[in-house]
């Protein structure tokens, strides 16, 4: 069979329907779809995605040779309907020709409006209209558009004006007039000239007069716009691949520029920011599409509420509204209700809320487009739930319409939308843990009091600065990757940061940073958006997002369909609470090193550290054992009859103790040794490759007694609780473990030490004891290292640098080149890398199971909250995952969805 190329539609009738969107493209899918429901649509045809992946495959010739036939007779179709035709001098044809991907994607190919006309169908079509001055307009914006879009005619750079509306400047100035809609047609005249004049001395090339070369011209460029940075870049960010291509949709013109009784408009059937179930929109009387979202006229609101609302928030009287400004309902009564009832009609049918396009052209309603309108999160959960309620969607439906990582917005302070606008970006990094952050900038820890609300700005972090990134509203780094530690911990604390800003040159001494040339001091007013990873300059306003009665009850939904339990990343009490507070089922992941670096901590930590002899660090160990053990109640209280992963000690240990002089002195004296011994130890503990060294496991396998210490704190303190009625599940992990002896080595150790304290206490308790599985060796023998352990947590930040082959902390400075060169798709730090790490993965589930049919199996990286590995995580057979507390919801959600995939 030969491959169908083009499809028509028109008249009630299409070759196209919407469930072809993949061929389509979502605007051609859609507008075949509503032809056939009896919406009207301006007669046309689709060119489908594939001819795009053609025409990047075999070229450009080849491919016009290929769909002439087809475009040739699809454009007869339009002149029968239409009684016009393409090229004729007195009853000529006019079309829009647009792209349409199968999902919009803003970083492609604009509207080309009233292609056709030339200077004899201006002609044609003024005597047609009876409208001398529409003719002409329409002319003028045609090469206007078709130079922009088709011509390369765009301004280069920002700074840049538009070379055609730098001469309607001009004449405007000279006219002494302030809108386009005020040019004469003398004037309108003029400007084709001086237009045609404009793209002769930027091309060198006159422009095209003969209708076919205009079309030819349009479609090409439109495939061309697929591979353009702009599209490559929206792809690359979304994972779109690039086979997908996009559509070419050329459209009969119907007009919004013949007068007073014609207009244009975009609408929604519901409000996208707040969700309420609200017809809205916004037109313009006598104007073309662009006129409306280009900002040169105040366009008008549709419904008379909206405009009523609008102009109080604009500060216009009343009767200024309705002279001047006047809603669709109240100055085209008829059209609006046809527009009223088209939407009704259009939600009722795509069942979602839909943002639709329309033109008026004498009083007669056309509708240019409908799709699925983009929201806010807010309104993506409202919209869904009232959809629900409506019973429009059943339960499925409204958990598939989420998207699980936009619920972030609805957890965090975000910028007023005001504000925003005219704030300056300085610096781009990493969106590290989302939200949005205004302070003073500081650039010390232990700086974080000096004023009411402060931003740190390090060049990178460490545990040290645990307590001042928790009083700093927001944190920023200059170097460091997503799983960098101030990435990590800022997520836990749901505080917002920006890592790995390369652009920010910070220097200590100074107490400043340059960034792009503007230099920051300490006390200057930062702004960070941790969602996107831009830094501002100066203070910007934020507020925290109403969290309504329908994001609980989509998480009750959600609850209802998943299988997997989802578990939270937390070393406090409060981010037990916290995580509570969103729905975790227990603790995944306690990392206890975070435990050791307040106050008295950290000394009990040096003096163990600095031991000569284990009795030494026995003496020091004693002085932690209190201390972890209040802690572990704590989070064992906040978790009360739900499981709770404990983490024996991972870092390598040059981390507790200081790296620069200034600090090793301050320390001598803290303990009353002298500075020579701690810098010789601190000589001693450097590594070459730390995160490949003397830590995990092997740091418990030298020191056993640490081991013995952190499993009598753990055990001692379940005891405790469990005394006074508390249900505690503990799980002992044993870190970085490679070879099942290594496990079995700290296995004897907790085991042996848990049993003193049964005999000691006379009272024993059950637990669990478990191992991560982070080192690809651990993968590889899963079913050797199952014969001890009762459970598997995949660390998959370590699993991944250690696959990969890439330092966690150093791949910042590679990564964004290897995703933008498209050697790797996404950061595999973020999102789970299926095809490497997945493949272990699901191996060393097997392996495990094969060995202990029931082994608990789950993850606690920082994957365990990203939505696409969830789904992973579901289809491999987890019990769980696990995931900062912000993180909670959304992989609740996501886990409701991979049930439901
Ligand atoms: C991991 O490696 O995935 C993990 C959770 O441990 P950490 O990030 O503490 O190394
Ligand atoms: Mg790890």
């Amino acid at each position: 069979m030969i491959k169908k190329r083009v499809y028509t539609f028109g008249n009630g009738k299409a070759e196209g329907r919407a469930d072809m969107r993949n061929l389509l493209g979502g605007k051609g899918a859609n507008l075949s779809e509503m032809n056939l429901i009896g919406v009207p649509v301006p007669p046309g045809f689709t060119i489908t995605t594939e001819v795009c992946t053609e025409y990047n495959t075999i070229g450009k010739d080849k491919v016009v040779e290929l769909i002439k036939e087809d475009v040739e007779k699809a454009v007869s179709h339009l002149e029968t309907i239409m009684k016009a035709k393409f090229g004729d001098k007195d009853n000529p044809l006019l079309v829009s020709v647009r792209s349409g991907a199968r999902v919009s994607m803003p970083g492609m190919m604009d509207t080309v409006l009233n292609l056709g006309m030339n200077d004899e169908a201006v002609i044609g079509i003024a005597k047609k209209s009876g409208n001398e001055r529409f003719a002409w307009d329409s002319y003028r914006r045609f090469i206007q558009m078709y130079g922009g879009v088709v011509l390369g005619m765009k301004p280069e750079s920002k700074e840049d004006i538009d070379p055609f509306e730098e001469i309607m400047e001009h004449l405007k100035e000279v006219k002494n007039i302030e809108n386009d809609n005020e040019f004469s047609v003398a004037d309108l005249k003029d400007l084709v000239v001086k237009f045609k004049a404009a793209v002769k001395k930027k091309t060198g090339q006159d422009f095209p007069t003969n209708p076919w070369e205009q079309l030819w011209g349009a479609v090409c460029a439109v495939f061309d716009s697929w591979m353009n940075p702009r599209a490559k870049y929206y792809r690359a960010m979304n994972q779109f691949p690039e086979e997908w291509g996009t559509a070419v949709n050329v459209q009969a013109m119907v007009f919004g520029n013949m007068g007073q009784n014609s207009g244009t408009g975009v609408a929604f059937t519901r409000d996208a920011g707040t969700g309420e179930n609200i017809f809205n929109g916004e037109y313009l009387i006598d104007a073309q599409g662009e006129d409306v979202v280009s900002g040169v006229r105040t366009p008008q609101q549709i419904t008379k509420e909206g405009s009523i609302r609008w102009a109080k928030l604009a500060e216009v009287s009343e009767s200024d509204r309705k002279s001047k400004f006047p809603s669709l309902e109240e100055a085209m009564p008829s059209a609006y209700k046809e527009l009223f009832d088209t939407q009704h009609k259009l939600e009722e049918y795509f069942t979602d809320m839909q943002d639709l396009e329309f033109t008026i052209q004498d009083g007669k309603l056309w509708m240019l487009q409908t799709r699925n309108g983009k929201r806010t999160a807010a309104a993506m959960v409202k919209i869904a739930m009232d959809l629900l309620r409506e019973g429009k969607i059943d339960e499925k439906a409204t958990i598939l319409r989420q998207e699980p990582n936009k619920l972030e917005e609805l957890l965090h302070l975000v910028f007023d939308k005001k504000a925003i606008k005219k704030a300056k970006v300085i610096a781009k990094g990493l969106p590290a843990s989302p939200g949005a952050a205004t302070g003073q900038v500081v650039f010390h820890a232990d700086e974080t009091k000096k004023y009411p609300v402060t931003i740190l700005v390090r060049i990178e972090t460490s545990p040290e600065d645990l307590e001042g990134m928790d009083i700093a509203r927001g944190i920023l780094t200059a170097r460091g990757g997503m799983t960098s530690h101030a990435a990590v911990v800022a997520r836990g604390m749901g505080k917002c940061c920006v890592s790995g800003a390369g652009a920010c040159k910070i220097n200590y001494k100074d107490r400043s940073f340059t960034a792009n040339g503007k230099v920051i001091k300490d006390g200057d007013w930062i702004s960070l958006n941790g969602t996107t990873g831009e830094v501002y300059d100066g203070k910007i306003a934020t507020i925290k997002p109403e969290l309504s009665g329908d994001f609980g009850e989509l998480m009750k939904l959600a609850d209802k369909y998943r299988r997997m339990k989802i578990r939270t990343n937390a070393e406090t009490e409060r981010d037990a609470k916290q995580a509570i507070a969103f729905g975790a089922e227990g603790v995944g992941l306690c990392r206890t090193e975070h435990m050791f670096f307040e106050g008295v901590r950290i000394m009990a930590m040096r003096e163990m550290i600095l031991a000569d002899d284990e009795a030494g660090r026995r003496k020091a160990l004693l002085k932690l054992l209190p201390i972890q053990r209040k802690d572990f109640s704590g989070i064992f209280e906040a978790m009360a009859g739900l499981p709770v992963t404990i983490r024996l000690l991972d870092p390598p240990l040059h981390e507790f103790v200081p790296q620069e002089e200034a600090n090793q002195i301050e320390m001598a004296k803290e303990m009353g040794i002298s500075p020579e011994k701690v810098r010789q130890k601190v000589e001693d503990l450097h590594e070459f490759n730390p995160m490949l060294g003397h830590r995990g496991c092997r740091l418990g396998n030298t020191y056993p007694e640490i081991t013995e210490m952190q499993a009598r704190a753990i055990i001692e303190s379940a005891l405790d609780l469990k005394k006074k009625g508390v249900i505690v599940l503990p799980e002992i992990m044993i870190p970085l473990v490679g070879t099942v002896k290594e496990l079995r080595m700290q296995e004897t150790i907790v085991r042996e030490t848990i049993e003193t304290v049964f005999a000691e206490r006379k009272e024993s308790i059950e637990y669990m004891l478990g191992t991560m599985i982070e080192v690809p060796r651990a993968a590889l023998v899963a079913d050797q290292i199952a014969e001890s352990a009762e459970f598997f947590s995949f660390g998959t930040n370590d699993l991944t640098q250690m696959t990969f082959g890439y330092s966690r902390d150093d791949a910042g400075k590679f990564l964004p080149i290897y995703i933008e060169k498209g050697i790797l798709k996404t950061d595999p730090f973020q999102v789970l890398d299926q095809e490497g790490v997945g493949i272990l993965i699901k191996m060393a589930v097997e392996k495990g199971r094969s060995t202990r049919k029931k082994l608990k199996v789950g993850i606690c990286g920082e994957h365990g909250g990203e939505p696409s590995s969830v789904e992973f995580c579901h289809r491999v057979g987890m019990d769980y995952v696990s995931c900062s507390p912000f993180r909670v919801p959304i992989a609740r959600l996501a886990a409701a969805q991979a049930a439901l995939r």
